[in-house]
């Protein structure tokens, strides 16, 4: 089975390295196929390209959308669409937009609570400002000494019911599945063990997302346990969705899992790679 990496982020979002940097680690970490999947933003991916291109490694364009979905932030994976299509260009501004704002709401939150500085704070570490994100706030709350990691920022803060976080509008599940089938692509639920759905939520959610035109789900995932990879793999056979591989890397030193560096997809699964 070919290694296929179908989800990390560039500076172009929150991830640590250049789009281009990104690439050439995943090629040296033996990648054969690799998705830059920037938060809401394809501006990383002619680099990435260009770059995987030199080392010959194959790549495929990928994004991942924030969406809401019955008051959840859900992430929707999208994959080789066209970079032109100006329906899914359009709509990923339109869920950029609202960022800088809601940092600024996240910052007088923390302010509440004794944490001033947070906007410039984070601000310094977003490379891309449009990009503003709940990590680049992580990263300054460990710089502050606030938490020890971004791992117990994120159980202290920035979450639902803890200071910092903020509601948000994002796109709808039926917006970011119709920009990417628009666009040519497949859209794939990301990371689908990471959300708090009981069974039967999940089971909604996946319906709804197949009824739309959703394609395909994440099972091996940077941030599943075995059991997960378990229990989306039996979901994915039951509802005929194309698997996805995908470390969710972000930067070394950040993330759990290295690029191409997870387990091959469980056997009996149809991969979502073999349809590009
Ligand atoms: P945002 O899009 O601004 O809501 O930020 C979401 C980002 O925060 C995700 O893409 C992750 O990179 C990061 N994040 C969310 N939850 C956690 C967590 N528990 N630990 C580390 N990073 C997290
Ligand atoms: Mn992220
Ligand atoms: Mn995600
Ligand atoms: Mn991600």
């Amino acid at each position: 089975m070919p290694n296929c990496d179908l989800h990390c982020h560039s500076t172009c979002s929150d991830g640590l390295l250049s789009a281009p940097e990104v690439a050439r680690r995943a090629a040296a970490n033996g990648v054969d196929m690799l998705a830059l999947t920037d938060h809401d933003a394809l501006d990383g991916l002619p680099g990435a390209r260009a770059a995987a291109n030199d080392v010959g490694m194959a790549f495929v364009n990928g994004v991942e959308i924030s969406i809401e979905w019955e008051a959840l932030q859900i992430h929707i994976l999208g994959f080789a669409f066209d970079l032109g299509d100006q329906t899914l260009n359009a709509g990923l501004a339109s869920v950029r937009s609202g960022r800088i704002e809601r940092a600024r709401q996240m910052s007088a939150a923390l302010e509440k609570v004794g944490i001033g500085g947070a906007f410039d704070g984070a601000m310094r570490h977003a490379a891309n400002p449009n990009l503003i994100s709940r990590s680049h706030f992580g990263r300054y709350l460990v710089e502050a000494g606030v938490c020890k990691d971004l791992r117990s920022v994120f159980e202290s803060y920035l979450v639902p019911g803890r200071p910092g976080y903020v509601d948000h509008r994002w796109a709808t599940l039926a917006d970011s599945v119709r920009w990417i089938l628009g666009a040519g692509g497949v859209a794939a639920v990301a990371h689908p063990g990471r959300y708090k759905l009981s069974r039967a939520d999940m089971r909604r959610f996946l319906a709804e997302f197949k009824d739309l035109g959703g394609q395909a789900i994440e099972v091996m995932s940077g941030s599943h346990t075995p059991e997960l990879v378990d229990t989306y793999a039996r979901l994915a056979r039951e509802y005929a969705f194309l698997a996805s591989r995908g470390s969710d890397f972000h930067g070394p030193g950040e993330s759990y899992v290295d690029l191409g560096k997870l387990a091959p997809l469980p056997d009996g699964l149809k991969p979502v790679w073999e349809t590009f």
